[in-house]
């Protein structure tokens, strides 16, 4: 999968500037290289990630009445009767954030892309449809992911992302940037709203769906370490 095939398509339909475009090329090997250390500091394979080349806004933000953009988000879609979690990373994210900045969400949605396959996997669910909530605009995001110490053996990687999320990611930096650099240059944004925020995927698709073993094999670790 081209990670830029959405954003390359934006550029065609003009709806973002190939200046843009630009700058996100010569940053997908910050992408790559924030990857690696995930899957180095994890010992298992990151999903798919793909740029988007809209910037996912919601109004429900940390802070009341803000738009609060969501740079990153682990998006669940059924490919073929079977689910595939993807990584979205947002064209603005991968433009204007720091190197730290994009290792600390690409682990962070990592944390996020195991909870969903646990949930998943253990049909850890009540009704007949596995409702996932696009988490990063909740306030409780937190109780969405695995928690980055039972995953990652690199110490440096687990400070880095306590660091830099509470609940949401915090960096007032990019935030900045997206705002002068993106919003107020009329670069495509969509609103999330709360019931486009939840993804419904049929359990019978869930049943028949094969995740990483590697992923379910830590999972295993994770609660026999617990027990
Ligand atoms: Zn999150």
């Amino acid at each position: 999968m081209d990670p830029l095939v959405l954003l390359d398509q934006a550029v065609a339909q003009g709806k973002v500037p190939r200046s843009i475009a630009t700058k996100v090329r010569k940053r997908m090997g910050v992408v790559q290289a924030a990857v690696e250390r995930t899957e180095s500091a994890s010992g298992l394979r990151y999903p798919p990630y793909y740029v988007e080349p809209s910037l996912p806004c919601s109004k429900t933000g940390a802070e009341y009445g803000q738009m609060g953009a969501l740079f990153a988000r682990v998006i669940p879609t059924t490919v073929t009767g079977s689910v595939v979690v993807l990584v979205q990373f947002s064209a603005a994210l991968v433009a204007f954030g720091t190197k730290g900045t994009i290792e600390a969400v690409a682990a962070h949605e990592f944390t996020h892309y195991v909870d969903l396959v646990r949930k998943m996997s253990t049909k850890d669910i009540t009704s007949d449809e596995v409702v996932t909530t696009l988490y990063e605009a909740s306030f409780r995001d937190a109780e969405h992911t695995v928690a980055p110490k039972l995953i990652f053996s690199e110490k440096a990687l687990i400070s880095l992302i306590s660091r830099k999320f509470r609940d949401d990611l915090v960096d007032a930096a990019l935030s900045k940037k997206a705002g002068d650099l993106w919003v107020a240059k009329d670069l495509p944004i969509h609103w999330v709203g709360p019931e486009e925020n939840t993804l419904k995927v049929p359990m019978a698709v869930v049943a028949a769906s094969r995740f990483d073993p590697a992923v379910l094999a830590k999972l295993a670790e994770i609660q026999k370490a617990r027990r």
